[in-house]
């Protein structure tokens, strides 16, 4: 395993879903039922399924640091959502998923019972700004990324640099 790159490691990473981990509003654009063969997925429109570029790299980075990884999203089809996590094999990655529509507060708040991690040790990706804003009110360093690619390699990596400089200036306050 590689040397995590930065002094402070996080407690969690979560991921919206929508325009985040992949390039649609799946609970608008695909339509059920998915089908899956030799590690393709399509909805019944013959259309296939896919995440942004650089998810994989990035769950299984995770995964080799034991940071662990959880969705935020606020689609409403809870069970539509986890069978399409599980077709695209990424299901295994997350140790707790949040899928309801209400506010996104409410998703860290969850997050932050079931696994024990404070909102300021919390990294967030998200692509809409309003999703920002609420998170970060917590404490939580919200991350927005474009629409067009999700997030990204270089974006993941920003994101632990902020994360760290973050713990490291609140340490130096409380010295
Ligand atoms: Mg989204």
């Amino acid at each position: 395993m590689n040397e995590f790159p930065e002094p402070h490691k996080p407690g969690i990473v979560i991921f919206d879903m929508d325009y985040t981990v992949w390039p649609y509003w799946a609970d608008c654009h695909l339509d059920p039922p998915f089908s899956s063969s030799n590690g393709v997925v399509k909805d019944s429109r013959n259309h296939q399924v896919k995440i942004y570029p650089d998810i994989l790299k990035i769950l299984n980075f995770c995964r080799d640091h034991d940071i662990p990884t959880a969705v935020a999203s606020k689609s409403p089809e809870t069970s539509m959502y986890k069978e399409l996590m599980k077709l695209l094999d990424i299901h295994k990655y997350f140790v707790q998923f949040e899928i309801y529509c209400r506010s996104k507060d409410n998703h860290m708040r969850a997050i932050n019972k079931g696994q024990k991690v404070e909102f300021n040790d919390m990294i967030f990706f998200d692509d809409e700004y309003g999703n920002i804003e609420t998170t970060k009110r917590l404490g939580v360093t919200a991350i927005h990324c474009p629409h067009r690619n999700g997030v990204s390699w270089k974006l993941f990596l920003e994101a632990l640099k902020k994360h760290s400089e973050k713990h490291k200036s609140k340490q130096r306050t409380l010295k």
